[in-house]
């Protein structure tokens, strides 16, 4: 425990150096979890990780929270050499059973998504759903929230993590691109709005109301900020009354915030959803769903595609477009589907497991007279380090003492705690009272070293 990152983290370092060779930065994705280099990952099992190394962690990363059932639940792995040894095949390339059963497992949570489609990310997901917008609405703007992430879309990283002189005011913020290599066209189209300030959204909707297609909003920000009473509701009101699609982003928070996600807890019926990440149990993975009218513009039966025979519906308006290899592939079906069977019975007991371990974190810093939130429902939350009664957006969470969060995050993932640094904590069904109750004993060693 007292040896340096550098001097237990040797082969993570001559990993990186072979990785730097033939990607960029070493990585196949612009997260840097540690500096000066990550760890690199050998192994897993339940809740614990194991690096090049031979360190073992627990893991509250939990694949950026797609694994609620912990690495390769007996069950899912089951469910996958089934689907391989009795069904043959990991791709049919053809409709199948699978398709269907997971479809009205998905209903059964989330009955606003009267039919669905699936893709193989969160990103695609939300772009067919953008797509499914535009064609519906005829009116090709976008509006999303500041500070609010939905995969590497163009028209979508738009002020996902602007800085507070880019952003202008909270009332009006600024489009301002997240990334090199967007057009200005597509920052220019995307309208950026307040979260948790229907006032504000409604004064601007309107601004803009005779161009916009849908509003896509993670419907509890970052996964962990709540909308205040009665916000969603103002939305859904303001949306249905211009004409603007309204689509919850539930890419991190269907079957984490409730089985039922943010919709269900709050009541309100979006035209579209989309999701991704634990509904694939860790494979890659995305479903949109939301009202018939909607969806089944990408029909086939309604559009001018070709049939298998040659034969050819004539009709005034294309099918929307929507493919993929992939799609419905039966091997992540199977274990999205098995990941359900075992959340289904096991989550209200996760998420008292998860209550305990939130109180057990706040009583901790209590005692140690350090100002601390834990902001988060259900089974994902996050640590934050303020004083600040009301976190309600974005913004307030640039506020919380950030720099003193990654520095606590180092000290416990040298203590054996894994997350990347400043962010959610995902559980998992395997996190079990002994592992929480070793995370407590390594948050007292370090908060002490490290906060005071
Ligand atoms: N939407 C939200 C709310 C997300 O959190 C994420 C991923 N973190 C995405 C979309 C993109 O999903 P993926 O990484 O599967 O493309």
């Amino acid at each position: 425990p007292d040896q340096t990152y550098a001097e237990r983290t040797t082969e993570s370092l001559a990993h990186m150096e072979r990785a730097q060779a033939v990607m960029p930065g070493g990585m196949t994705a612009n997260i840097k979890h540690f500096a000066p280099y990550p760890l690199a990952i050998k192994k897993a099992n339940g809740c614990k990780l194991y690096d090049v190394d031979h360190n073992e962690y627990i893991d509250y990363l939990m694949g950026y929270g797609a694994l609620a059932l912990g690495h390769a639940h007996p069950y899912v792995c089951q469910s996958i050499s089934r689907q391989i040894e009795e069904d043959g095949t990991w791709l049919f390339g053809t409709p199948h059973e699978k398709e269907v059963t997971m479809a009205s497992r998905i209903q059964k949570h989330f009955p606003s998504m009267e039919l669905l489609r699936y893709a193989n990310s969160g990103t695609e997901a939300n772009l067919l759903a953008l797509r499914l917008a535009m064609a519906h609405t005829k009116k090709y703007k976008i509006a999303k929230f500041e500070g609010h992430y939905h995969g590497a879309i163009d028209k979508l990283l738009v002020s996902v993590h602007p800085t507070p002189t880019e952003a202008g005011i909270h009332q009006s913020p600024h489009s301002v691109s997240d990334s090199s290599g967007m057009s200005q066209e597509d920052v220019d189209n995307t309208v950026v709005l307040p979260f948790n300030d229907a006032e504000s959204c409604a004064r601007i909707l309107e601004q803009h109301g005779n161009d916009v297609a849908a509003v896509i909003i993670e419907p509890m920000e970052s996964g962990i900020i709540a909308p205040k009473p009665g916000f969603l509701q103002q939305l859904r009101k303001i949306t249905n009354r211009l004409g603007i699609v309204l689509i919850f982003d539930e890419v991190k928070t269907a079957f984490r915030t409730s089985l039922a996600g943010v919709q269900g807890l709050y009541g309100v019926t979006p035209d579209l959803t989309t999701m991704g990440k634990v509904v694939g149990g860790g494979f890659p993975f995305g479903v949109v769903g939301g009202k018939r009218e909607i969806m089944e513009q990408s029909s086939p039966l309604k559009g001018s595609d070709f049939f298998a025979d040659g034969s050819q519906d004539h009709h005034e308006q294309k099918a929307l477009f929507h493919s993929g290899t992939y799609n419905g592939h039966p091997l992540i079906l199977a274990a999205g589907i098995a990941t359900l069977d075992i959340l289904e019975s096991e989550f209200n007991a996760l998420v008292t497991r998860t209550e305990w371990f939130k109180k057990e974190l706040s009583a901790l810093f209590q005692k140690y007279d350090i100002p601390m939130k834990t902001l988060g429902s259900g089974t994902m939350f996050s640590v934050l380090l303020t004083e600040r009664e009301e976190i309600s957006s974005y913004r307030d969470l640039q506020l919380c003492d950030h720099k003193s969060r990654v520095k606590l995050d180092k000290a416990l993932f040298e203590a054996g705690i894994y997350t990347k640094p400043g962010n959610r904590y995902s559980l998992s069904v395997e996190h079990d009272e002994h592992a929480l109750a070793q995370t407590l004993k390594a948050y007292e060693k370090v908060i002490p070293e490290v906060l005071l």
